[in-house]
């Protein structure tokens, strides 16, 4: 099969027939062998009575239905675990990603060998509120993951190389990410393509505000567990050991310096009378207790049953 397409959705009746029509369309147009496998993330609404119907008249359609609303990256996940075509295209449901970007992504990925084709919606039909927030997240996303080249980390338009989905695990709201994940799986041709972006058509956004500070916290943890993941000490041990040598260099100056005054007859403080003997002590405390973080973290990797998992690309001649 050439294409998968996957589409996540919660409460997208209104938008689901005419999504269908579009990419059908455009499949047969082409003369694509396909599937769209829409994942239904506990819609309230009609939306899986809408899928059933669909799949009536087109044998291509396929679905999961989760009982209750777990996020669009679940959604993805599940489809992923279904999807077998060669390239795999993820699409929102709500009609503001336009099914005719297909064929070229599918160029992109089979002809020109990228694994993994973003899309980039250069001119938004969304509110102010959200596309200069927008801007910012994707400079830092953009900062922290190492991939220069994307501009539009979160499009829900993406094309996949099969291969790609296989070893990539989305949970939580980490969709925001995936390119980042890929690149943790060391799939190293990301690309990018300008793509057409509407105004969104039936229903209303799913998302809040709250989606930038949740950005940045997990952006923050797939930067840790990327870089540290597997060994923890390396970053609580440095931070605590930093700061624990700050924290005693800083008690033994005071000290010091009470001494000093005390020998040869200066007026002196003690050393509790001093306020930087407690901002020592509090370096100290937090040093010992950063490293002992550290400590704790090695003894979970050394049980964690990942821990010697790696992406293997290939192998010759080797019984493993
Ligand atoms: N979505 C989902 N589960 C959720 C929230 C959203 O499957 O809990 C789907 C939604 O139906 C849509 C896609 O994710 O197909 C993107 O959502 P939305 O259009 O609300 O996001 P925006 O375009 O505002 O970023
Ligand atoms: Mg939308």
């Amino acid at each position: 099969m050439d294409i998968s397409v996957v589409v996540p959705l919660y409460n997208e009746a209104e938008s689901l027939p005419e999504l269908e029509r579009w990419i059908a369309r455009v499949m047969e147009e082409n003369g694509f062998s396909y599937e769209i496998i829409f994942v239904n993330d506990g819609s309230t609404d009609d939306s899986w009575n809408v899928i059933k119907a669909l799949s009536q008249t087109n044998p291509a359609v396929k679905g999961v239905s989760f009982r209750r609303n777990y996020g669009k990256s679940p959604a993805l996940n599940t489809g992923f675990r279904r999807a077998q075509g060669n390239v795999v295209i993820t699409m929102d449901a709500d009609l503001q990603d336009s099914p005719d970007e297909i064929p070229e992504l599918y160029r992109m990925i089979t002809a020109e060998g990228y694994d993994l084709v973003s899309g980039y919606k250069q001119k938004r039909y969304d509110p102010l509120s959200k596309t200069i927030p927008t801007k910012l997240f994707n400079a830092t996303a953009r900062k922290v993951s190492g991939i220069k080249n994307l501009h539009d980390f979160n499009c829900g338009l993406k094309a996949y190389r099969h291969k790609v989905i296989e070893h990539i695990e989305v949970y939580g709201d980490m969709h925001r990410y995936i390119p980042y994940l890929a690149k943790l799986a060391g799939f190293n041709r990301i690309g990018e393509k300008v793509v057409h972006h509407r105004a969104r058509k039936y229903g209303k956004t799913k998302f809040g505000l709250d989606r930038f500070v949740n950005g940045y916290l997990d952006l923050a943890t797939l930067w840790f567990t990327g870089k540290f993941g597997a060994k923890p000490m390396h970053f609580f041990g440095l931070l605590g050991s930093l700061m624990f040598i700050l924290g005693f260099i800083a008690v033994v100056i005071v000290g010091a310096v009470k001494l000093w005054n005390m020998n040869h007859g200066y007026n002196y403080i003690l050393v509790t009378d001093s306020p930087y003997f407690y901002l020592a002590l509090v370096l100290m405390i937090l040093g010992s207790q950063l490293f002992l973080a550290g400590f704790v973290g090695e003894l979970v990797v050394r049980n964690s049953p990942g821990r010697n998992d790696y992406e293997i690309d290939e192998e010759l001649n080797v019984t493993p």
